[in-house]
């Protein structure tokens, strides 16, 4: 499989190439078309399989293409840790590069004054950590009624650290009308029962 056959368009293509990036992983070439498609999506993969582009560049691509509100959070990825979400932050810098998307990090030990006018100026995505992302949200600066698409990246890792009743509570403020993708290094009962109660006629791509 070719990066030109997922239907991803020039300017993300553009910033894959200057990435160096040459085909795409496993995770990648299966995960792009079926989130393009509007999809539920329940992806086993590990750190390392290139987990974090397969659903960062199908959510430029949809973003970008979409007539949604511009500005307002229409995409929300929540992860368990500060590095995590630095690395997502990271990436989607890059592949956002030809795209006028914005986003917001969102994550605890930095200034919540910095995060609130970030967001006041407006935001396509928003990458967060749960603690901070309802700290933020109780205080009224976050509006997440645009949300389109909801990432639960290393499901079993907010599981081992005891989030899943935050991102309860976040799924709770999201609208019920969107698409969600939930990533996980493994499988288990417990990622199991997640994907029941979140996901609505997720596919299930392994690597
Ligand atoms: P991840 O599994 O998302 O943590 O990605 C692991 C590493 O693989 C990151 O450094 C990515 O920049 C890199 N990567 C992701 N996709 C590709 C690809 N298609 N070709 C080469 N490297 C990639």
């Amino acid at each position: 499989v070719l990066f030109s056959h997922l239907g991803l368009s020039k300017p993300i293509m553009k910033a894959i190439d200057e990435m160096g990036y040459r085909n795409p992983t496993q995770i990648q070439a299966q995960a792009i078309p079926i989130i393009l498609q509007n999809h539920d999506l329940v992806g086993i993969a590990q750190t390392g399989t290139g987990k974090t582009a397969s659903f960062t560049l199908p959510i430029l691509e949809i973003l970008s293409s979409s007539k949604g509100r511009a500005r307002m959070p229409r995409a929300l990825i929540l992860e368990p840790t500060r590095e995590l979400a630095l690395q997502v932050a990271d990436n989607l810098k890059q592949y956002s590069n030809y795209l006028k998307l914005s986003y917001a990090l969102l994550m605890g030990g930095e200034s919540m004054n910095d995060q609130k006018e970030t967001l006041n100026r407006g935001v396509d995505i928003i990458i967060a950590t749960p603690g901070r992302l309802m700290d933020l949200f109780d205080k009224g600066a976050i509006l997440l009624t645009q949300i389109k698409i909801l990432v639960i990246d290393e499901a079993d890792r907010m599981l081992d650290m005891g989030f899943i009743p935050d991102v309860e509570k976040i799924i709770s403020y999201l609208p019920k009308n969107r698409q969600t993708l939930l990533l996980s290094a493994t499988m288990s009962d417990d990622i199991r029962k997640l994907t029941d109660s979140f996901l609505s006629n997720p596919q299930e791509v392994t690597v």
